[in-house]
């Protein structure tokens, strides 16, 4: 057992290494362009990269960006709320013993170690769901309508509500049984195996999700007009990724969003674009999109994201194995707890990962940030359309904040913001002055 411990330490020390050495690279190459105004006009003849800029921004009417700024920003509330609300209900569990109770019922049914610790996590999870209701009822419903961002009524919207509440909690119980079949197994070494066989399902998971979880919320079918189709495949053909058939889905049932993806691997490969992306775009802006989303494909983000957050998610359980031992010493036998292996310390881990994730906002949303970043870069020199590129970043500016300071930026961006990725945009262009298109400069979008 020690060489198996020696080689994951290895292992997340090169995830550490790796890490370390892609935000160094990050940094040199900052999304955030450093060139001053003046360097910008000189490289670029008579072109103004700033007010070119400013000139889409313009595009957007002050009342709209009032709206999107104050959706935005109330969802940096949301981030304390949630985490709140999570240690309160956590604790609740705790306090009043329900965890213990949880536990010494699904003990009472079966007798088979596994099954207890799912029996446990089906009471858990829907405790949680029940309590926290009215919270994600205002957050993914009435508030996501208030700001006219939700198609669905009510009836539809619970359903789908009760789907995901089904699928974590099959896919939640699996991996719960996994983690504490190693913690009775491994003891205080737990985390380390722990962490890997974590990040191992959650790329499974993400693997299988486009064909066997998505497919739940909506429907995919083929895209026929080829008028869309062709030029999208022939860009595919020529960067390599070897699709035959463009996907389209039904995202208006949810909402007015623009997306699309490419996902899976070897056989699974496909590439989905929603309706309204389709029904709101022009051919260039749908280029755009498609060659961002050929860019994570083509510079293997899924896997990149996967080391990246498995050294946050090996530190993190680092962190989780020190915070429950600290916490069952002091409140161990209040709570009924009997120790580290014991289910019913769930809670008590849920506290520790809030605490954690919560506390690393800004460095998961900097990860996610730089690769969408080069996949914007990707898109420009693929698909050579930085008007249409401008345009779709000012209609995902419907619900993302377009112009914030540095900092916020930084802090609670997940994707960059307009003003950053208009700003590459129109510094491409400006390198590119043949590529420049009067039509998406002056078509309106609000
Ligand atoms: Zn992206």
């Amino acid at each position: 057992m020690a060489r198996v411990t020696a080689y994951v330490v290895q292992f997340a020390l090169l995830c550490t290494f790796l890490a370390a050495f892609a935000s160094a690279q990050k940094v040199s190459g900052g999304p955030v362009p450093a060139l001053p105004a003046a360097t910008l006009q000189a490289s670029a003849g008579s072109f103004d990269v700033n007010a070119a800029v400013d000139t889409y921004l313009r595009k957007m009417p002050p009342s709209e960006r009032a709206r999107s700024n104050s959706y935005f920003e109330g969802g940096y509330w949301l981030l304390l709320w949630d985490f709140l609300s999570t240690i309160a209900v956590m604790w609740i569990l705790l306090r009043f013993r329900l965890s213990m109770h949880m536990r010494d019922l699904a003990e009472r049914i079966t007798r088979v170690r596994a099954l207890q610790t799912a029996l446990y996590w089906v009471q858990f999870i829907l405790f949680v769901s029940v309590i926290t209701f009215p919270l994600t009822v205002y957050e993914g419903y009435f508030r996501e309508h208030k700001y006219g961002l939700l198609n669905q009524t009510f009836g539809p919207w619970v359903r789908e509500q009760a789907i995901m509440l089904a699928v974590s909690m099959v896919l939640g119980g699996i991996l719960i049984a996994l983690l504490f079949g190693l913690v009775r197994r491994l003891g205080k070494n737990w985390w380390v195996w722990g962490a890997v066989v974590s990040i191992l399902f959650l790329t499974f998971v993400s693997l299988i999700a486009p064909v066997y979880i998505f497919p739940l919320f909506n429907k995919y079918t083929k895209l026929q007009d080829a008028r869309i189709k062709d030029p999208i495949l022939s860009m595919a053909r020529a960067n390599g990724i070897p699709a035959t058939d463009v996907y389209e889905f039904d995202a208006s049932r949810q909402s007015n969003r623009v997306s699309a993806n490419v996902s899976g691997f070897a056989g699974t490969l496909r590439i989905s674009l929603n309706d309204n992306l389709l029904n709101r775009c022009t051919l260039p802006e749908i280029e755009t999109t498609m060659g961002h989303e050929m860019g994570h494909y083509v510079l293997n983000h899924a896997y990149k994201g996967v080391v990246m957050f498995g050294v946050v998610v090996v530190i993190g359980f680092a962190f989780l194995n020190w915070f429950i031992s600290f916490g069952l010493s002091r409140w161990g036998e209040t709570w009924g707890i009997r120790g580290m292996t014991d289910v019913a310390a769930l809670p008590l881990a849920a506290i520790g990962f809030s605490v954690y994730f919560f506390l690393l906002t800004p460095v998961t949303n900097t990860v996610t940030r730089t690769m969408e970043f080069e996949a914007d870069m990707y898109g420009l020199n693929s698909a050579r359309q930085p008007d249409g590129e401008a345009n779709v970043d000012l209609m995902l500016g419907e619900y993302r904040k377009l112009d914030p300071g540095p900092v916020e930026e930084f802090v609670f961006f997940d994707h960059p913001s307009g003003r950053t990725r208009i700003t590459a945009a129109m510094r491409w262009k400006a390198e590119h002055p043949e590529t420049a298109s009067p039509e998406e400069l002056a078509r309106p979008l609000f």
